[in-house]
């Protein structure tokens, strides 16, 4: 018997509020809250008639703590679900410290305007120190850790697939398979089609972005920056078949690195096909990818948003998706003084997600474990006072839950291995 509050009502948010409405038991009550309120309106109509979770909606500029304020406290929720977008991360944290509500989110925080002069002086800092230069890390979110455990509530970050799912992985692993892991590769296989020349599966801004920037990873307790796509790998992905990988930088890698006792190396590779990377290169030559307003016949645009209204909406590649995904991690490492090597990954069929839900893989992959995550915390299955990435909680019980809420794992004790 819970009440959670979700804001945004994208791609993601859909499956996750399809799900919250799968799970009546924990989410007695759900209000689904947005900047347009009348996609919320659309998905309660599809949804209120088959589940038991009582759906309501609001409208709410989540840039706003004042306005988030006001609705949590007239919705009263036990948790918040951010599936919004990382720019809102830090205004939806600051809300639920003035309540005392949990909070929990897929992706951690970026700015939208990278440009500010405020957060540029402390990003460059950061690339100095840190020695990577994506525009997204932890340090934000990570600086709340004390504020939250003072107001006695609990901030669950990367609650997707990855960041989630991979990271949930990890702390498996290491509490059922290793004594000291040493690598882990994260692998992410879209091997699914849309038949379009270019679409993004996720928020083009978003994806456009960590897409196009350097590469990094994580080696002898330091960052190693590559070029964009410098580093590419094939690999044969179960039930997808093989595929061209480049190393990315990737969020989960900051807060594995510290959560991983010993942990030597953290790589991550992502699939492309050759018409996705040259039709982004081409939009990133031209500036189509750029954050920075430029003024247009006086009118102010920003390129990437002017990119996002060209390109199709990524809930609308559901019907038109066939293929599969794949993701998961490969670990090496010891147990009782044996080397060991393991794979645990998921596949997840787009077309089965489209009749389940209505939209493609990389929306239910993400969006499925945004609800498991709420869920853990709204039952208080997990319950700690301060911000936490999710590999440091318990991984059972959402192992079990992904089993149980569509996203099924294998575990392979025999894989072939990232060179
Ligand atoms: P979408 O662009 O499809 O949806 C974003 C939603 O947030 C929209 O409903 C949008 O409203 C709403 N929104 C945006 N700004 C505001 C605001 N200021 N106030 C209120 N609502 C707002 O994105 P996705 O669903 O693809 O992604 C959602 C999140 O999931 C992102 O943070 C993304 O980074 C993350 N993600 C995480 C993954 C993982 O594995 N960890 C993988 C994929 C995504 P409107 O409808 O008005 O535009």
């Amino acid at each position: 018997m819970g009440r959670l509050l979700i804001i945004g009502c994208g791609g993601v948010a859909g499956v996750a509020i399809h799900k919250c409405c799968q799970n009546s038991k924990t989410f007695s009550e759900i209000c689904i809250a947005s900047r347009t309120k009348e996609k919320c309106d659309t998905l309660k109509k599809k949804l209120e008639a088959t589940t038991d979770t009582k759906i309501t909606t609001a409208q709410v500029n989540a840039d706003k703590v004042e306005e988030l304020v006001a609705l949590i406290r007239s919705y009263q929720p036990d948790a918040v679900l951010n599936v919004a977008l990382p720019y809102q991360d830090l205004t939806i944290m600051e809300a639920c410290l003035e309540c005392k509500v949990d909070y929990i989110d897929t992706a951690n925080y970026e700015p939208e305007d990278t440009d500010d002069p405020e957060w540029r002086a402390i990003y460059e800092k950061r690339c100095k120190e840190a020695g990577f230069t994506a525009y997204f890390d932890y340090s934000w979110q990570w600086a709340y850790r004390e504020r939250f455990k003072e107001a006695g509530i609990t901030a669950l970050l990367g609650s997707g697939f990855d960041p989630g799912v991979t990271s949930v992985f990890t702390a498996y692993a290491m509490k059922h398979y290793f004594d000291q892991i040493d690598t882990i590769d994260i692998l992410d296989c879209n091997g699914g089609d849309h038949g379009y020349p270019f679409a993004t599966n996720f928020n083009p801004e978003i994806n456009l972005r960590e897409v196009s920037a350097n590469g990094s990873y994580w080696e002898n307790g330091h960052w190693v920056e590559t070029e964009p796509m410098e580093i590419k790998r094939e690999y044969n992905f179960p039930q997808v078949g093989e595929k061209d990988m480049y190393l990315l930088h990737h969020e989960e890698i900051e807060s594995l690195a510290k959560n991983v006792p010993g942990v030597k190396r953290i790589r991550f590779f992502m699939t492309f096909g050759q018409s996705y990377l040259t039709h982004m290169k081409c939009l990133e030559n031209v500036g189509m990818l750029s954050t920075s307003p430029i003024n247009y016949e006086g009118r102010e645009i920003v390129p990437i948003q002017f990119l996002k209204a060209l390109l199709p909406d990524p809930a609308s590649l559901g019907p038109r998706t066939v293929g599969k995904t794949n993701i998961g991690c490969i670990f090496t490492g010891k147990k009782d003084g044996k080397e060991k090597t393991i794979y645990i990954y998921n596949v997840c069929d787009h077309q089965e997600c489209y009749k389940e839900v209505g939209s493609q893989a990389i929306s239910y992959t993400t969006g499925v474990p945004a609800m498991i995550g709420a869920a853990l915390v709204v039952d208080k299955v997990w319950d700690k006072d301060g911000v936490f990435n999710i590999e440091e909680f318990d991984p059972d019980p959402f192992m079990d839950m992904l089993n149980q809420y569509g996203l099924p794992w294998v575990v392979d004790e025999d894989p072939q291995i990232v060179e």
